[in-house]
């Protein structure tokens, strides 16, 4: 069956940037997103407001596409998976997202498979936190399990005064008897790195570029692309994607988010099942950017190239950093003369901070490639500087 209409659940900005590519496929659109304001209202072919776990809303989806997709994995499973038994064709399958969507679960899921994570423990009430937190040691991390993204749900705990603290006031703010949470240790990464990976129906999977991402406090601020890191550290982290993709028979694109240790040990932090900040680079500096192949492997197509396309590229969020309406025209402008700089500006009309807004991909230059790489000579860094400089108030 060829698939000329795809729906998606979610209308931010990783759905908008699948419009470029579902034109050039000849797909449609149709999202499910719950505000006249979402940033893919204005790409989609036809849109349906409604929340995204909203199933009776996705049912409708389903009756005007091929297969439905997600742009937010945050849906109500129980509700869709009666859908699927009525024949609905979801890509990646409900399957796949079962062990994903509690971060617990998922951190099972990672470690049942025999790949490395950080020590963890799931906290609940009526447990005896003290003497699960000691074989850990302070600094830990304590995550909320469900829910959690751009560091939401995600504190650094120095002391069991500040756990305690943090636990009852997260508590508070949850209905009863959700207060589920992961403490896991404190990893002294040298590095964070990332990648994207996709599985074809037909079981084809690739690798994008491994890169490495930069947080402040806890939320992604730039990715550089490729990693400096070594072959056989890319060959580790290539052959946990396909363990991952394959053991979930995933279908579509799929994010791996992990930390490199300063012994050179790589440990899986979170995988994402749908395309990723971390691969927005991919737009302007692969053949194949990680929304078109999304849209591929859903339509059942072959996937194409993820190589890059020039030595390198450096990617900077364009996060809020105030509480504003406005649409940083000048800021923008000046950004996008940057040479070889591409600015994405997401259209949201209301900025509040730490809100990602837009990015800008600055490609590097392929005579970099003999004589070392352009992002060992730090050139990545001094332009995504200059970016920030540009983008954030003194
Ligand atoms: P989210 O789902 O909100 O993105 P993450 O688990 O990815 O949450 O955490 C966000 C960031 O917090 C990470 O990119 C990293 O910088 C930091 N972080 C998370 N877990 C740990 C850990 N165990 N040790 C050290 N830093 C961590």
């Amino acid at each position: 069956m060829s698939i000329k209409r795809v729906g998606v659940i979610g209308g931010g900005q990783l759905a908008w940037m699948m419009a470029d590519a579902a034109q050039k496929l000849g797909v449609k659109l149709v999202v499910q997103t719950p505000s006249e304001h979402d940033p893919a209202v204005s790409i989609a072919q036809e849109i349906i407001f409604a929340p995204i776990d909203d199933a009776s809303a996705t049912e409708i989806l389903a009756q005007k596409c091929d297969v439905i997709t997600f742009e937010n994995e945050f849906v109500n499973l129980d509700a869709l998976s009666l859908l699927a038994q009525q024949g609905v064709c979801f890509r990646p399958g409900l399957e796949a997202l079962v062990p994903l969507l509690d971060k617990y679960h998922q951190r099972r899921y990672l470690s049942d498979l025999g790949l490395p994570v950080p020590q963890f423990f799931a906290l609940d009430e009526a447990e005896n936190i003290k003497s699960k937190i000691e074989s850990l040691g302070f600094p830990a991390v304590l995550k909320s399990r469900r829910h959690g993204y751009d560091g939401q749900g995600t504190f650094i705990i120095n002391d069991f005064a500040a756990l305690e603290q943090k636990l009852s006031y997260e508590t508070t703010k949850k209905t009863l008897n959700q207060p589920l949470f992961l403490l896991e240790e404190f990893v002294p990464f040298e590095k964070e790195l990332a990648v994207i990976a996709a599985r074809s129906v037909e079981g084809e999977i690739v690798t994008y570029p491994v890169v490495e991402t930069q947080q402040e406090q806890q939320v992604c601020r730039r990715v550089i692309a490729p990693a400096q890191i070594t072959p056989n550290q890319v060959a580790k982290i290539q052959a946990i994607a396909h363990t991952l993709l394959n053991s979930l028979q995933f279908v579509g694109v799929f994010g791996i988010e992990l930390f490199l240790c300063a012994d050179g040990k790589i440990l899986v932090n979170e995988i994402a099942p749908r395309t990723h900040n971390s691969g927005h680079f991919s737009l302007d500096a692969c053949e194949t950017s990680q929304f078109e192949q999304h849209l591929r492997a859903v339509c059942g197509l072959p996937l194409g190239n993820p190589a890059l396309q020039c030595a390198g590229a450096v990617m900077v969020n364009l996060l809020g950093y105030e509480n504003s309406h406005s649409d940083y025209q000048s800021q923008r402008q000046k950004i996008a003369e940057i040479p070889q700089a591409h600015l994405h500006w997401y259209g949201k009309t209301e900025s509040r901070p730490g809100r990602k807004l837009g990015h800008v991909t600055v490609l590097l230059d392929n005579q970099n490639k003999e004589s070392g790489s352009a992002i060992a000579n730090g050139v990545g860094a001094a332009i995504a500087h200059i970016i920030e400089s540009i983008w954030y108030p003194r």
